[in-house]
């Protein structure tokens, strides 16, 4: 859960896919009711497939991002955490830790204004946090790529309205099914948490093999068993029931990896 050791070749980070490497960036981890995250699901049952309850039902769900870096040293952040002051959870309570995005950064060798792109897989506030800090984009050299529903949902009463207006100038909006802003970086529209919620998938441009940063379209492994267990985050239930289905399906077609920053220790799944 609390994973902050630097990469190393034989644990499970960097990630590697093909000359990519991608490394976790925890920012923090909040304390989230299994209620809240799952509202369907019992705590009975719950404990029937996943040992991680705490005794007042609760989940340490780990937040923050991932840093993919390939060969040639271009420099994507994807997802940026909650931000030096993180929104409490919707039952009042605060995350237990928090801010440790940049400091996860450094360790790595990469400094925010070394960032070539950052991709917002969508707008909550445990994804957006460290995009903008004090009235300015934090990654000042960045591209950030959203997609233009999630942006265009800006324009209703969003909650990180204001927040997000410094990065507009930098802020590259792609359209449709996907986009590929590099050879290896491609993202997917899937719908359902949010308006314009995306799926990252880097790959080897040689073939071998992708992995897929599923965002919140997965917040457990659990999840990825059971695709229609409703998500109390969700703004489209079944539009994201449907989507969670058709992407379980697609990678395990493919026996591609799935990680997200809310798994357990950010520790991506191989199978599922
Ligand atoms: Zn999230």
């Amino acid at each position: 859960m609390q994973r902050r050791e630097p990469a190393t070749a034989e644990g499970p980070f960097p990630m590697v896919v093909g000359d990519v490497r991608v490394h976790p960036l925890l920012d923090g981890v909040m304390p989230m009711p299994l209620s809240v995250l799952y509202p369907d699901v019992p705590e009975a049952l719950w404990r029937s497939v996943s040992p991680d309850l705490t005794a007042d039902g609760r989940l340490d769900v780990p937040f923050g991002g991932f840093l993919a870096v390939d060969s040639s040293g271009a420099t994507v952040v994807i997802d940026t955490g909650g931000g030096p002051t993180p929104s409490p959870l919707p039952d009042g309570s605060s995350p237990t830790r928090f801010g440790e995005l940049p400091g996860a950064l450094s360790s790595l060798g990469v400094g925010a204004d070394r960032v070539d792109l950052v991709v917002l897989t969508h707008f909550h506030p445990d994804h957006i946090g460290w995009a903008t800090v004090d009235g300015a984009p934090f990654f000042p050299n960045a591209s950030y790529y959203v997609h233009e529903l999630e942006w265009a949902s800006l324009d209703g009463d969003h909650e990180a309205r204001e927040a997000l207006q410094p990065i507009a100038p930098q802020v590259r909006t792609w359209s449709g099914a996907q986009a590929a802003p590099l050879p290896w970086l491609s993202l997917h529209h899937a719908p359902g948490h949010s308006p314009g919620n995306t799926v990252v998938m880097v790959s080897d441009v040689e073939g071998g093999g992708e992995l897929a940063v599923v965002g919140d379209l997965f917040h457990h492994p659990a999840g990825m068993a059971h695709p229609n267990w409703r998500c109390g985050f969700d703004a489209d239930a079944d539009a994201a029931a449907q989507r969670r289905t058709q992407w379980v399906d697609r990678l395990r077609a493919a026996g591609t990896p799935a990680v997200s920053a809310h798994f357990p220790g950010m520790t991506p799944l191989a199978t599922f």
